[in-house]
């Protein structure tokens, strides 16, 4: 099996770490979240010499998803996977809510929408996708327990958890999510977030005041 891969390129104002991820025996790769930019997603796809096969999104919120319609076309038509069709009032939204930030970027509607229990496959290399909802309705986790690395978009970060100060957020979901869900997978566990450094699950456990409350201790 190859090894797992990623490159990340921050896009948007917002600096949202879209990732590449593929596998390096296959050269075959994804696109996480691809929020804008998508020439400079496109040039980093080149310099990485991989072919994409799929784009999933973990959430329905521009800077994630704004750039997905465009960055399809530009891939042939790839499918779009995700998020859990909770966000399509997200999804269906992107060029309205774009136009308030001053940023061009279309509405897109996925190929397949996510469910708790689904796995993606990236060559050999397989994903479970969880449900981690609060931050939005529709929020997923993409989890490779064997090479022990999780994308959590904007339901953890290093030091801190995701805004939930929207009309549909959930602070309560949020922190029910991330302690029976992401916890659980394990101290060694390492996730890439979708802004900032990433971490390990072991040490948000140990360090993160918004788990203070919701750890086992
Ligand atoms: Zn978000």
């Amino acid at each position: 099996m190859g090894q797992l891969r990623g490159a990340i390129v921050p896009v948007t104002p917002f600096q949202q770490n879209c990732t590449i991820l593929w596998d390096d025996g296959s050269a075959r790769g994804v696109v996480v979240d691809p929020g804008g930019e998508v020439d400079r997603i496109l040039d980093a796809v080149r310099q990485a010499g991989v072919t994409i096969e799929r784009i999933w999104l973990t959430h329905g919120h521009l800077d994630h998803a704004g750039g997905a319609a465009d960055l399809r076309d530009a891939l042939n038509n790839v499918p779009i996977e995700g998020p859990d069709q909770r966000d399509e009032f997200l999804l269906q939204n992107l060029e309205a809510q774009g136009r308030a930030y001053g940023f061009t970027m279309r509405d897109v509607a996925p190929d397949r929408w996510l469910a708790e229990g689904d796995t993606l496959s990236l060559g050999e290399h397989s994903f479970d996708v969880l449900h981690c909802p609060g931050h939005t309705p529709g929020h997923v986790v993409f989890v490779d327990r064997a090479a022990r690395l999780a994308l959590v978009g904007d339901v953890l970060f290093q030091g801190s958890v995701g805004r939930t100060d929207f009309p549909y957020g959930d602070h309560a979901a949020l922190i029910d999510a991330i302690t029976g869900k992401l916890l659980p997978l394990g101290d060694d566990m390492r996730f890439l977030c979708g802004h900032g450094p990433g971490s390990t699950i072991g040490t948000e456990r140990r360090t993160n005041p918004f788990l203070r409350c919701a750890g086992s201790e």
